[in-house]
């Protein structure tokens, strides 16, 4: 069935669900999405020629809000791996108390290959091909894997034109001076760099600057390095997808990014020694933070893992298969639905000022984030102690419960379920 959710990410719900004070209504509704949509995006090459390309959006549960979900220009993408992702974005508004759904969107196309006006047209087609079914009620977009500001300010502009009036609460994400808000960029690392702290001492101990090394060092994964390495964590080791680097006595963050900047990749790098990056995994460090794609940490390879605490920066980085082979060796998963939580949140926050037509200072959004990514962290360890889980199940209990609620209030579980 094409918009089932399938995997690990069904083997999770339903683990998830025998700890969880559900109805079977809502076990039986969360199993798929509730709509899928398919598209054709054309694009006029710089040479004349015209190549179609295979969108998605997926909205995977609507019932405490809006749909809510980034929009990811990757080659492989799929109509599976859309709905998996929109079927985790439903668990985490969720689980961050925040008044939407799950959606998510794609584009099968390798952007690296596209010029800027190339990528500019595939932006504001992808956007004219799914804007029956995006709003600032119904589904909103934000930026993912290889989209940015400047792509969510193409879209935001391609909305209006074919709305025929500013929606800016249409999509999240975007360049400020077009309704955006400050700090968006990074949410996300800000919000794992909460969780971490949050959890530091359970799981770490009064270990003195823990060791991290963090698999990715694009938006979230590098603007995390510099947190952690002003934050008492020493760096040793970062990768992207071409190159990685090893420092023990800690790298210097700021230069690599910069370096990063210039060059696009981590080769040769200024400082540290160049090593293969398939091995970043398997070093001796506190912290592991795979901040890059899918499925990093499997079966075969979470034999290697050292790190105390595995931080899950990425989407779905460890595979079911590995959290059973981290768990017998007594490493802590931070789940992705709590750890990368700080980006839905802060588009949260835009959303709500375009609505309100007002601006909201720095100031505000991060307090406003560390309250919601330390309150939500308290709660799932609470949880996980209570009822005696691991922190992903416990994350997804938090979730599902506030989800039970949200469709028991409709009326239409109770009504079918005779309560
Ligand atoms: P990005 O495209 O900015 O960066 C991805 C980085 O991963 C790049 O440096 C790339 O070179 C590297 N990479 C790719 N394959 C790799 C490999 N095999 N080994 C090592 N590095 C590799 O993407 P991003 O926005 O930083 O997102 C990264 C992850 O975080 C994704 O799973 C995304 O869904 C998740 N996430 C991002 C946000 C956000 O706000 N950016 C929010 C929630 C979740």
């Amino acid at each position: 069935m094409p918009n089932a959710v399938t995997g690990d990410a069904a083997r999770r719900f339903e683990e998830a669900c025998e700890h969880a004070e559900i109805s079977p209504d809502t076990r039986e509704r969360l199993t798929r999405a509730k709509s899928s949509l398919e598209v054709a995006v054309p694009l006029r090459r710089d040479d004349g020629t015209l190549e179609v390309f295979s969108g998605y959006r997926v909205r995977f549960d609507d019932t405490r809000g809006p749909a809510k979900g980034g929009i990811r220009f990757q080659p492989d993408v799929d109509l599976e791996e859309v709905t998996t992702l929109a079927f985790w974005m439903t668990f985490k508004t969720a689980l961050l108390d925040l008044p939407f759904g799950g959606g998510k969107g794609g584009v099968a196309v390798d952007p690296k290959q596209l010029s800027a006006s190339e990528l500019e047209r595939l932006s504001r087609a992808y956007i004219a091909a799914i804007a029956d079914v995006i709003g600032p009620e119904t589904d909103v977009p934000a930026p993912d894997v290889a989209t940015d500001a400047m792509v969510m300010g193409w879209m935001a502009h391609e909305f209006a034109t074919i709305r025929r009036g500013h929606q800016p609460a249409a999509l999240t994400g975007k360049p400020i001076a077009l309704g955006g808000i400050p700090g968006r960029s990074s949410a996300t690392s800000d919000g794992a760099f909460h969780v971490l702290e949050e959890l530091r001492e359970s799981v770490l101990g009064d270990l003195d600057e823990p060791r991290v090394a963090i698999q990715g060092f694009g938006n979230a994964g590098a603007q995390l390095a510099t947190l952690l390495a002003d934050g008492g964590y020493r760096v040793v080791a970062v990768s992207d997808s071409s190159a990685a680097v090893h420092d023990p006595e800690g790298l210097d963050v700021a230069a690599l990014r910069a370096h990063k900047d210039e060059a696009g990749s981590l080769e040769e790098p200024p400082s540290g020694e160049a090593f293969d990056p398939a091995e970043l995994l398997a070093l001796d460090v506190d912290v592991l933070a795979p901040s890059a794609l899918e499925g990093a940490v499997h079966g075969d390879n979470a034999g290697d893992v050292r790190a105390r605490v595995v931080l899950e920066v990425a989407n779905g980085p460890v595979t079911a298969d590995a959290d059973a082979i981290l768990d017998e060796q007594g490493v802590e998963v931070v789940p992705d639905i709590l750890v990368n939580a700080g980006g839905v949140t802060v588009s949260w926050f835009e959303w709500m000022q375009n609505r309100q037509g007002g601006r909201w200072t720095a100031g505000t959004v991060a307090e406003r984030l560390e309250e919601r990514m330390l309150t939500e962290t308290r709660a799932v360890v609470e949880i996980a102690r209570e009822r005696e889980l691991k922190l992903r199940s416990a994350a997804y209990v938090h979730a599902l419960e506030r989800l039970t609620a949200a469709m028991d209030a409709t009326g239409t579980v109770a009504l079918f379920s005779g309560r």
